[in-house]
C-alpha cells in the first residue's frame, strides 16, 4: 500500500492563515490576542520551544510577553508571577513551560493559572471540560493538533478502534478523551507500559496514536494493513553523521511502517508544527471568550 503522508507543515500553515483572519478580526473590535510564556531555569530544550512560541505570536501579530526566571526561582515567586498575569488584562493566554525545575511543584502552579487563560489545557477545570466535552474548555495542544491533522485529511474516526499508546495528561489522556467524544466517535483503548501483548492489540487498531517517548518503538508487527498511524514521539538518537551528533526520531519505525499505513505522520514534520499552531489557536480561543 502507498501511504499519504500527513504534512504537518501544510496544515499548521493553513490552521495558521484561517487564525490570521480572526486575529484581524478581535484586531478591528478593539482586542489583541496576548500570550505570556514562562520558562524557569536554562534547560536548552525549553528555551528552543519557548522561542518558537513567541516567534509564531510576533509573526501573527499576537501580543506576547517573554518572561525567563532563574532556575532558583522560588514556588511562592513563580505563583505570584501567574496572579500578576492573571490580572493583566493584555494577557488572554499563560503557559509555565514543562518541565519547571525539581524543587517546583508544577500541578500545584498549575492549579493558580486562572483557568479561562490556561491555553495548555493543564488545570483540572479544563479537564473536566473536556471529559464533559464543554467547548469552552481548553485541550492541551498535541492531541488538538492531531485531530486537526484527521480532521484535514478527512480521516474517519466513527466507529473506528483507535489504541492510544500513552497515558500522560499532556498528550495520551486528552488524545483518548478527544478520540471517543461525540463529535468523533471512535471505540478508543488507552495502552500504556503494563498493557499486555502490545503488537497484538494495536494490530487491532485501524488509527495508532503513538506518544510514549521511546523512539521507533512501534514497528510492522504492531501495524494492520490499511491503519492510520500518528505518531507524536520526539526523541533524540545519536547521529554521527549529523552536524549535531544527534537526528530526531518519532515513536514509530517509519521505515518499517510505512507501507501498510494508509495514513502516516513523518517525524519530524507531522504532528510536531501543529503544537504551536494550536497553542495560537487556544490564545485567540480565550481572546474570544474572556473579551466577548
Ligand atoms: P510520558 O513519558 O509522560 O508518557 C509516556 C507514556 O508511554 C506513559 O503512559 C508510559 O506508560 C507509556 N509507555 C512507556 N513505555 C512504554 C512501553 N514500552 N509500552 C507501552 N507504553 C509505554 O510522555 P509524553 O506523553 O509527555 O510524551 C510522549 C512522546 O511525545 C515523547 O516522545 C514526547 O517527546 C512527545 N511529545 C511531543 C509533543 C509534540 O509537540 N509533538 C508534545 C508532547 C510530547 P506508564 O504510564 O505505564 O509509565
Amino acid at each position: 500500500m502507498t501511504p499519504t503522508l500527513i504534512d504537518g507543515k501544510e496544515v499548521a500553515a493553513s490552521v495558521r492563515s484561517k487564525l490570521q483572519q480572526e486575529i484581524d478580526e478581535l484586531k478591528a473590535q478593539g482586542h489583541i490576542p496576548g500570550l505570556a510564556v514562562v520558562l524557569v531555569g536554562e534547560d536548552p530544550a525549553s528555551q528552543v520551544y519557548v522561542g518558537s512560541k513567541v516567534k509564531a505570536c510576533e509573526e501573527l501579530g499576537i501580543y506576547s510577553q517573554k518572561w525567563t526566571l532563574p532556575a532558583e526561582t522560588t514556588q511562592e515567586e513563580l505563583v505570584q508571577l501567574i496572579h500578576q498575569l492573571n490580572a493583566d488584562e493584555r494577557i488572554h493566554g499563560i503557559l509555565v513551560q514543562s518541565p519547571p525545575p525539581p524543587h517546583i511543584d508544577e500541578e500545584a502552579v498549575i492549579l493558580n493559572i486562572d483557568p479561562r487563560k490556561d491555553v495548555d489545557g493543564f488545570h483540572p477545570a479544563n479537564v473536566a471540560r473536556l471529559v464533559l466535552e464543554d467547548a469552552e474548555g481548553f485541550v492541551p495542544c498535541t492531541p488538538l493538533g492531531c485531530m486537526e491533522l484527521l480532521k484535514a485529511y478527512g480521516i474517519e474516526t466513527a466507529g473506528k478502534h483507535a489504541v492510544v499508546i500513552g497515558r500522560s495528561m499532556i498528550v495520551g489522556k486528552p488524545m483518548a478523551n478527544l478520540l471517543v467524544a461525540k463529535n468523533a466517535n471512535a471505540t478508543v483503548t488507552i495502552a500504556h507500559s503494563r498493557t499486555r501483548d502490545l503488537p497484538g492489540l494495536c494490530r487491532t487498531a485501524d488509527i495508532i496514536v503513538a506518544a510514549v517517548g521511546r523512539p521507533e518503538m512501534v514497528t510492522a508487527e504492531y501495524v494492520k494493513d490499511g491503519a492510520v498511524v500518528l505518531d507524536v514521539g520526539i526523541n533524540r538518537i545519536a547521529d554521527e553523521t549529523r552536524p549535531r551528533g544527534y537526528r530526531i526520531v518519532g515513536d514509530v519505525d517509519f521505515e518499517a511502517v510505512k507501507d501498510k499505513c494508509s495514513y502516516i505522520t513523518p517525524v519530524p514534520g507531522g504532528v510536531g508544527p501543529m503544537t504551536i499552531a494550536m497553542l495560537i489557536a487556544n490564545t485567540v480561543k480565550a481572546c474570544r471568550q474572556l473579551t466577548r
